[in-house]
């Protein structure tokens, strides 16, 4: 398919009655693509009859089976889709809204206690251009507007503007092409050999490519049914893959740890469970081994980011690799993947460790209204440098070894430091802050902050201080306050001599 619409009409037209979509909060709501495909045209209808081709309309919701629909009705309407973390507080989704342009956003009704309409109209004022906010309590509404015929739909322009906070600070918004999507969402369900009969298990955020290209665009291309999980919940998980009889899932390490301790306290018939690709954070070759003792599942390795929609490369479930396991797999049909010496166009010697980088339709347009910071990812040729080092071994295997980017990531999710380190700095009592990775046996990395302040001050306070201006992820579990900091002759703040102090648990 060229297009995201395109992906779901082709599906529509081949296997109308086969389900396409599952409501794992009530699995009772279910779609066949007919269905899907019939209520994203409607979508798609009603937005046009508020906002016009080539708009941005932002989601800021949790995953829910509207989510998916008002994701192909905005393709098919050619609108830009923004999509925001539901976990985000008042000031970031502010930020996001502003930098997108957003005309319109579409929010849960509340989420965790937070009632998100009223959150994104308290900054209003900072948001002329928003026309329309709608909750999805108000869905059918936003159905039964009728703005005509669907425009003709270019496959290489935006359809989704996904932001990640950037090492410097400033939010990125990564312009994710129709092709680039529909493309990496079918090269990664080829890749695990999905087919029709293959009932997938969508557990990750929709506002990831994970949640809404690969799963979703993966099983819709290949005719699968998919059954949304309306959050992440272990239990929830193995009781939809036991009485849906799933056979995907898509997870980051950290859920696959709580999938394991759940099965151990509860176990459930996962027979029909065939694969688990795991990715978007390191991956312990422990782990693979436990998934297959212990929940009997096969495992393959997703290695990618945002930029390039995401994948890249991947492993095969029966790899002929001597350690698989300890590699992300060779690169995806179709998508070239090189080593570069850091900070440079030239290819690395074989072997050498350098900077990932990757050419491809699948990559980003760039960031938006962002020049500089397009132009510091994507080189003149047209290669997205990731800020990952890896080496590609003799086996043409890609091994992942460490990040050139300052960040961290905490059970799947992207922090960046820099940006927690300018909320801190806020803080009166803060005179000095950095913000670092510490290990963690549950999610792999937790964000930890050293801080140094004359007038003193407790990580308690700190703590709350935090959680009031930042997503709950983002917010540092483990406090220093320090005298002073390591620093480079330049006077830098040596960050690894703190992160080696947080290994060895000081
Ligand atoms: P998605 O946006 O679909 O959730 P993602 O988690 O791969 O995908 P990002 O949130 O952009 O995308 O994070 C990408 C970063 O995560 C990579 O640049 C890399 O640092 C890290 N990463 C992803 N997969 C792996 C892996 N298999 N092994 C090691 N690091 C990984």
């Amino acid at each position: 398919a060229g297009t995201v619409g395109e992906a779901l009409v082709l599906a529509a037209a081949r296997h109308p009655d086969a389900v396409a979509l599952v409501d794992g909060a009530d699995p009772a709501r279910r779609w066949t693509f007919g269905e899907l495909e019939a209520e994203s045209r409607r979508a798609a209808r009603g937005l046009l009859a508020r906002f016009a081709p080539g708009e941005h309309v932002a989601v800021w919701a949790p995953n829910r089976p509207e989510w998916i629909v008002l994701q192909f009705g905005a393709a098919l309407a050619g609108l830009v889709l923004v999509t925001v973390n539901p976990a985000l507080r008042a000031a970031e989704v502010h930020d996001v809204l502003e930098r997108s342009d957003a005309v319109g956003v579409v929010v849960e009704g509340s989420y965790r206690g937070t009632d998100l309409v009223a959150t994104v109209e308290s900054g209003r004022a900072r948001l002329p251009a928003l026309r329309e906010v709608w909750s999805f309590a108000r869905w059918d509404e936003l159905l039964a507007g009728d703005g005509g015929d669907l425009p003709v739909v270019d496959p290489g322009s935006t359809c989704q503007i996904q932001y990640t906070s950037g090492t410097t600070g400033a939010p990125k918004g990564a312009m994710i092409t129709h092709r680039g999507m529909a493309r990496n969402g079918a090269l990664y369900a080829t890749t695990i050999g999905a087919g029709r009969d293959d009932v997938w298990v969508n557990a990750m955020p929709l506002f990831h490519t994970a949640g809404c290209g690969l799963a979703t665009l993966g099983a819709v291309q290949t005719g699968g049914a998919q059954v949304l999980v309306p959050g992440f919940d272990a239990d929830l998980v193995l009781d939809l893959l036991q009485g849906q009889r799933g056979t995907l899932v898509l997870q980051v390490p950290t859920m696959l740890v709580r999938l394991a301790e759940a099965q151990a306290a509860r176990p459930r018939d996962l027979s029909t469970w065939r694969l688990t690709t795991l990715g978007g954070a390191p991956v312990a070759p422990e782990l693979v081994r436990r998934a297959q003792d212990e929940l009997g599942v096969a495992v393959a390795i997703g290695f990618g980011q945002t930029e390039s929609s995401p994948y890249i490369t991947h492993t095969l479930p029966d790899d002929p690799h001597p350690a698989w396991e300890r590699t992300v797999g060779p690169p995806m049909d179709g998508i070239e993947v090189r080593v570069t010496v850091p900070g440079t166009a030239e290819e690395a010697a074989p072997g050498e460790v350098g900077e990932i980088c990757t050419r491809s339709a699948c990559v980003m347009r760039g960031y938006y209204r962002d020049p500089d910071a397009t132009a510091a990812a994507i080189d003149a040729g047209g290669w997205l440098h990731t800020g990952d080092l890896g080496r590609f071994d003799e086996h043409g295997y890609l091994q992942v070894a460490g990040r050139l980017k300052d960040m961290i990531i905490r059970g799947g999710e992207n922090v960046y430091p820099r940006e927690v380190e300018d909320v801190l700095l806020e803080h009166p009592a803060v005179d000095e802050v950095a913000v670092v990775g510490a290990p963690d046996p549950e999610w792999g990395e937790t964000v930890a902050a050293f801080v140094r302040s004359e007038r003193g001050v407790t990580g308690a306070e700190l703590e709350a201080f935090c959680r009031a201006r930042l997503a709950s992820f983002k917010v540092p579990r483990v406090w220093r306050v320090v005298d002073g900091f390591p620093q480079t002759a330049s006077g830098k703040i040596q960050k690894f001599q703190l992160a080696a102090r947080l290994a060895e648990g000081r």
